[in-house]
């Protein structure tokens, strides 16, 4: 029933190791199937592997979510809902709570459905949907989320005029139903406000949640700056965990608005709190503050494998000049969210600029993403998150 992909003779190592990605080198047959179609992946001897979407504009140009030796047919709801409650399952066990409604749902590979992505943010569930295959079967994705009592579902996919993957599906609430597009959640007892309709990815960096968590521990009595603040997730942590003051830094007005107002939803108008709408860089050039603990947390700057070596110096000075700026005893929590920078040439670009900056520097913590971001132990690129924390003498 859905066209074959057959591969090379010799080529179906990845498959056997459960790696979801197919390059177009590994392909003897291209089947002649759509952008998006399912088909059926087969060795050279026509034995069936598995099903995958299919992307033949792409250098992968399948991403496999099931390895199978049975026929199947995937054109009901079952496979698809049976997905969203394993993935569920984790969530409701380990992480939503009371105290904490912001979740990530799917995270893609990390949950065996490649090209989709869902956060859950009390009744909404934002999606983005990443390649055309999860286009076809979005019906089956939206009611296996609200099977789970979650009552609208709102797609926030960043269009890329000319990228052929593009889904055609416009962003908006796919439940029928509408709401409002910004909503308030609660992490770990915090109050924040979110708008999925305009802030970044899907509203809110989940992500960071346990490292959050982590900084409210180090903060009591410090002076804390905050950069790369977006909507102030850290900046509020430290003021409860008792910091004496906290200095917010982004680029973006509008974040910087929003974590103002995220520290005035938990702390009132009067908290020890300041923030800078300015560029990271700058600000860390002109300040003449030193400050107990830093944390940097900049977006991706290594977006591709080419531009790993500039999205290096790009690291290496910013810790750098953030290092010149912590008290002797003082505490830096730096991270990178690059793909292609893995937790050994971050460790060794971190080295570099604690060699440059003479101080001697030990190494505390050594931070990852949550389990509501999994990672596929057959899929290692979709660990993307990772975090040192530093004591700086
Ligand atoms: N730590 C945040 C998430 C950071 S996302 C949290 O826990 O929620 C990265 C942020 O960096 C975005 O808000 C973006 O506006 C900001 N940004 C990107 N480049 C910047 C620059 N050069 N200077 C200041 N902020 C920048």
């Amino acid at each position: 029933m859905y066209k074959n992909l057959i591969l090379k003779s010799g080529r179906d190592r990845s498959i056997y190791n459960r790696h979801p990605w197919l390059f177009s080198g590994a392909i003897k047959d291209l089947p002649d199937a759509r952008n998006g179609d399912i088909v059926a992946v087969r060795d050279n001897h026509n034995g069936l592997l598995g099903y995958g979407f299919f992307s033949p504009h792409s250098q992968i140009v399948c991403r496999l979510f099931a390895f199978t030796k049975e026929e199947t047919d995937f054109s009901g709801p079952d496979f698809w809902h049976q997905r969203i409650r394993q993935a569920y399952a984790i969530r409701e066990e380990h992480i939503f709570s009371e105290s904490t409604t912001a979740y990530r749902l799917l995270h893609a590979e990390g949950d065996f459905l490649p090209g989709v992505i869902a956060d859950v943010y009390g009744d909404v569930a934002v999606m983005q949907l990443l390649i055309k295959g999860t286009e076809n079967v979005h019906p089956h994705l939206i009611s296996g989320i609200r099977e789970l009592g979650i009552r609208y579902v709102y797609l926030k996919n960043k269009h890329n005029p000319g990228f052929r993957e593009e889904v055609a599906l416009e962003n908006g609430f796919l439940t029928g139903e509408t709401s409002e597009t910004h909503c308030t959640i609660l992490e770990n007892g915090l109050t924040f406000k979110i708008d999925f309709e305009k802030g970044q990815k899907t509203g809110f960096f989940i992500d960071q949640r346990d490292n959050r968590a982590l900084l409210k521990s180090y903060s009591r009595g410090r002076s804390v700056l905050n950069t790369f603040s977006y909507t102030g997730g850290f900046s509020v942590y430290a003021l409860a965990g008792g910091a004496a003051h906290v200095h917010s830094v982004d680029v973006s007005k509008d974040a910087v608005q929003m974590g103002d107002t995220n520290v005035a939803l938990n702390f009132g108008p009067d908290a020890a709190h300041q923030s800078y709408a300015e560029d990271c860089f700058d600000y860390l050039r002109r300040t003449e503050n030193s400050y107990d603990v830093v944390v940097l947390d900049p977006p991706a700057f290594a977006k591709n494998a080419k531009s790993v070596p500039n999205a290096a110096r790009g690291y290496k000075d910013l810790n750098l000049t953030a290092l010149k700026k912590i008290n002797p005893g003082g505490i830096l929590f730096t991270f990178s969210c690059s793909q292609n920078i893995d937790t050994d040439l971050f460790r060794k670009i971190i080295f570099s600029a604690a060699a440059d900056a003479q101080r001697n520097v030990r190494i505390l913590h050594q931070l990852t993403q949550p389990p509501d971001h999994p990672v596929n132990i057959f899929h290692p690129e979709g660990e993307y998150l990772k975090g040192l924390v530093l004591q700086v003498e």
